[in-house]
């Protein structure tokens, strides 16, 4: 059984890495750019533990309960992993990912940025931050609009124990390539835009695009910018289908 559990995900990451080098080709993008974050949500821990062997340092979670004990089960690694936090937040559940992950994505009002803040340890470097927008209009309620991006951004940034690095969408799934690559170049957009409204020292380390998952990477890839690292969360590729739960 391991042996089967590392050979699947040797395989999975060769085809996920093929996918990136063909689409960074196709558009003329730097692979350097993308970074891959594995989406380990509803996978095991021994799945993680895997992929990490097979070289991978980036992982997302998106339920609060899960991610940590997911790292805390790991916690021989983890000053090898980052975790990343891409889930839907509850005020009442701050605490946790501000204690144990290292990013989140899925910031879109004040309150739960004053809290992330407030209850990141001293002794942790800052919690790494993207806003996540609502580049899908009326199709989706999660994220924040784009016309309301500038004033959080500018709360974030002041914010202590944040670093502002980015933005983050989770657009309406769709096979339309067209409707896939709009909404990608609407973050881009909403990116570019927040860092110039931001001040220099913060223009900075204003670096990432979370976006593009298993299935519209190549969408993501054809619309990052040369001075952004765009970095593609990918669940079902790389762990296979995850089981229904609603
Ligand atoms: C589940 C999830 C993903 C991964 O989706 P796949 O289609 O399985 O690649 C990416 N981002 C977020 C926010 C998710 O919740």
């Amino acid at each position: 059984m391991p042996t089967d559990l590392s050979a699947d995900i040797h395989q999975a990451i060769a085809k996920v890495s093929e996918r990136i080098k063909a689409a960074c080709a196709q558009s003329q993008k730097d692979p350097a750019r993308i970074r891959l974050l594995a989406v380990s949500k509803t996978k095991p821990a021994e799945m993680v533990r895997a992929a990490h062997a097979a070289g991978l340092r980036d992982f997302g979670e998106n339920y609060v309960q899960e991610g940590v004990e997911k790292i805390l089960a790991l916690t021989d690694l983890r000053q090898e992993i980052t975790w990343h936090f891409i889930g839907p937040l509850q005020s009442n559940k701050t605490k946790d990912v501000a204690l144990h992950f290292d990013w989140i994505h899925s910031v879109d009002r004040d309150k739960i940025a004053h809290r992330l803040s407030e209850q990141r340890p001293a002794d942790l470097p800052p919690l790494q931050v993207c806003l996540q927008v609502n580049v899908s209009g009326e199709a989706s309620k999660s994220g924040i609009s784009p016309e309301l991006i500038a004033s959080l951004a500018q709360v974030v940034a002041g914010l202590p124990r944040l670093s502002l690095r980015g933005l983050m969408a989770i657009p309406e799934p769709t096979d339309d390539i067209s409707i896939q690559r709009a909404r990608c170049r609407q973050l881009v957009n909403c990116f570019q835009q927040t860092r110039q409204s931001l001040p220099s020292d913060a223009q900075k380390t204003f670096d990432t695009l979370s976006m593009g998952m298993s299935a519209d990477l190549e969408s993501a890839i054809a619309e990052s910018i040369p001075d952004a690292d765009t970095m593609v969360r990918i669940g079902t590729a790389l762990f296979g289908e995850r089981q229904k739960t609603s």
